[in-house]
């Protein structure tokens, strides 16, 4: 019966109508939701948006700002090299005993969270949101009235026809992604590096592969380095869990970062660390009135995906499906599929990178033919002009 249930396809006509009325609650401000309250307010609409942090912090991200992020953040209004960003211009790849470098196939930047989400608050509450901070959301229903409620944790309600699902990798009551089967472990930690590496560093972001995980450190603003990774949790138990011995047994497996951080000063107490990354997901159903962006849409690796970017353009494009009255089934299906291709290619990368004799060859392979890490820089991006031409006709 499931079954048969799936086979019906969603269209407009089978849904029912949903009221464009001008009420939009926002759930979580960070990239996707800031993204979407600004282009919402600017269209006149009246925006509430719920961020449970009272003030932006550091979040685990590489920070990397891809050529597609930046377009995105200028549309909006922000510059990010007003902010401070770090011009990237080259990627290198470093496993074992070897590294190769090949320049980045379009520009991009890198800046730390922090100042970013600022940035995008800022400029929601200049386009006239209406910004709740300190306040999380606990639970989002459906009621008869065909509004949905979101219960805040200090246990009011905020109604409203549309709701915008932009909490990132934090699920929401009733509305959680599947599990991530592989149980990845994601840390940040910002060091300064001494003046001769921070010089080696320069204008790169550097991937570096171990047993387990990988990583990336770039240059962020203020002479500072990120270096942001991932590892499976089985791996991380062989070391006790404890990052201290994790970050060692990646030194020890990777000379080169070994290199990076020699001598380096750990600018946080500890890292900061997040579970529970479902990977390769991409919400194709939702419910009427109900448009996920960002995380909530899709989670693409890290390193070998750019999710920030991706959180702009599904924020743009539930603004556009909502502006020209798509209902949201109808735009989650088409953005699911539009997604499939990059997501697609986005794993393989990843897996790729996780793969023992991918880690021993690779450096190798790519210091004899450099172009292929360009391609697969350039394949990996998603492609917006699909879904943005579709909604552009209708906005
Ligand atoms: C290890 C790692 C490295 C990454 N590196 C990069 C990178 O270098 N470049 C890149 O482009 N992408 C990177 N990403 C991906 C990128 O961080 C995300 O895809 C992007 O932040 C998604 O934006 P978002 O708006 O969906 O979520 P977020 O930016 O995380 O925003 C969600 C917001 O919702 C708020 N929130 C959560 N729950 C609630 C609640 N219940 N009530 C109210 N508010 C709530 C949070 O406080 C937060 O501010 C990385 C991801 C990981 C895991």
């Amino acid at each position: 019966m499931d079954s048969k249930k799936r086979e019906i396809p969603v269209t407009a006509s089978n849904l029912n109508p949903i009221p464009l009325q001008n009420e939009v609650l926002i759930l979580g401000g960070g990239v996707a939701g800031c993204a979407a309250a600004i282009a919402l307010a600017r269209k006149g609409r009246s925006v509430t948006l719920i961020e449970r942090e009272p003030t932006p912090r550091h979040k685990v991200c590489g920070e990397f700002l891809s050529g597609e992020a930046l377009e995105d953040l200028n549309a909006l209004g922000i510059d990010p090299a007003s902010l401070g960003a770090v011009p990237i211009d080259r990627v290198r790849l470093a496993a074992a005993k070897r590294a190769a470098e090949a320049p980045l196939p379009f520009s991009a930047a890198s800046l730390t969270r922090k100042a970013l989400d600022t940035a995008l608050i800022a400029d929601a509450i200049s386009a006239g949101v209406r910004v709740e901070r300190g306040r999380s959301v606990q639970a989002l229903d459906s009621t008869t009235r065909n509004v949905w409620q979101a219960t805040l944790d200090d246990g009011t309600t905020r109604e409203a026809p549309t709701v915008f699902l932009a909490t990132g990798k934090h699920d929401v009551r009733g509305h959680a992604r599947p599990e991530d089967p592989q149980r990845w472990v994601a840390f940040k930690m910002y060091f300064r590096l001494t003046h001769a590496q921070a010089g080696e560093l320069a204008h790169a972001s550097e991937l570096m592969l171990y047993p387990g995980g990988y990583g990336g450190i770039q240059p962020v603003e203020g002479g500072i380095a990120n270096f942001c990774w991932v590892v499976q949790q089985r791996y991380l138990a062989r070391v006790g869990y404890r990052w201290e011995n994790l970050l060692a047994k990646m030194q020890q497996d990777c000379p080169h970062l070994a290199m990076r951080l020699a001598g380096a000063e750990q600018l946080l107490a500890k890292p900061i660390a997040i579970t529970h990354i479902p990977y390769g997901y991409i919400r194709r159903a939702t419910e009427n009135g109900l448009y996920c962006i960002g995380d909530q849409a899709a989670v693409i690796p890290s390193f070998t995906g750019d999710g920030i970017s991706i959180a702009l353009h599904t924020a743009r494009c539930a603004v556009a499906a909502y502006l020209a009255a798509e209902p949201a089934p109808v735009f989650q299906a088409k953005l699911g599929s539009a997604l499939q291709a990059q997501m697609r290619l986005a794993v393989i990368a990843a897996d790729g990178l996780n793969n023992s004799l991918a880690r021993a060859v690779l450096p190798f392979c790519l210091r004899v033919w450099p172009g292929v890490m360009r391609i697969t820089a350039r394949l990996t991006r998603v492609a917006q002009q699909g879904v943005v031409a579709e909604h552009a006709v209708a906005t």
